[in-house]
């Protein structure tokens, strides 16, 4: 039944007020263990449907079921879903270590078992966790965060764009990081404008343009089939 399904995504739509209409009836499912990277140029309605998936907006209409759990602000499953956004917030004066030990107090569930050595472990900050956040590059804060999505080991982690900003090399370590949680057999939904990387990085592809969808399946299909003829990237 659905409630071995990860994420189920059916008619979504999400209007802004002023009139755009971000996402336009978009439906998708996510099987477990799954690496599926949503692609689509700046502008597409990736974060929006992402960020209705992490409860922080509502739907104008459809919905989104995670574990056969419907998906709002507040919604308990939420704490099933591990989230990745960009920018946050480290106290720089403080470890790596400190700084997600801090924040799993602060989520309110530090009886459950958090996992932070096994989040730093994926995310391959080495013997960095001990140092000041502030002596970090970018990379390595990214991968933090990543580290901080990860605490609890959630069955459904969700990345908006974790390479954003990142130079080569850091964006490598990225990728080896999604590929070792991807190891653990949990699922993972990850968003990008680049198809090198989700070809890289997802065993699933959904395309993302204006809103709506235009190709789903798998990543091999997608982007041997054409996929790079008919998808454009609207910024470089
Ligand atoms: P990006 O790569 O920039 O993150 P994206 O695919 O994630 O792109 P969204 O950020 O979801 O796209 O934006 C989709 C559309 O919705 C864009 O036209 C954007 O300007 C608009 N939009 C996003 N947030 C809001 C908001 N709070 N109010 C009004 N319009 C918004």
């Amino acid at each position: 039944g659905l409630a071995d399904v990860p994420l189920v995504i059916e008619s979504l739509t999400k209007s802004y007020p002023g009139g755009l209409t971000a996402v336009k009836d978009l439906s998708f499912r996510v099987e477990p263990g799954q690496v599926l990277g949503l692609l689509g140029p700046n502008g597409a309605g990736k974060t929006t449907t992402l960020r209705m998936l992490m409860g922080l907006i509502t739907p104008s209409s459809g919905e989104i079921r995670v574990f056969g759990h419907k998906v709002a602000p507040g919604a308990p499953v939420l704490s099933r879903i591990g989230s990745f956004v960009e920018g946050a917030g480290f106290l720089p004066h403080l470890s790596g270590a400190a700084n997600l030990r801090l924040y799993w107090a602060a989520t309110g569930r530090p009886a459950e078992k958090a996992h932070i050595a096994e989040a730093l472990e994926i995310a391959g900050l080495g013997d960095a966790v001990h140092r000041k956040v502030r002596t970090y590059s970018q990379g390595m804060r990214q991968r933090l965060a990543i580290a901080q999505a990860m605490l609890g080991l959630p069955e459904l982690l969700v990345l908006d764009e974790p390479t954003n900003g990142l130079d080569p090399p850091q964006i490598h370590q990225m990728r080896e990081v999604l590929r070792r949680y991807a190891a653990t057999g949990r699922t993972v939904l990850v968003s990008s404008h680049l198809l090198a990387e989700v070809e890289q990085t997802s065993t699933h592809v959904v395309v993302m343009h204006r809103g709506a969808l235009v190709a789903a399946g798998e990543v091999g299909d997608i982007v041997g089939a054409g996929g790079e003829a008919t998808f454009r990237v609207d910024r470089p």
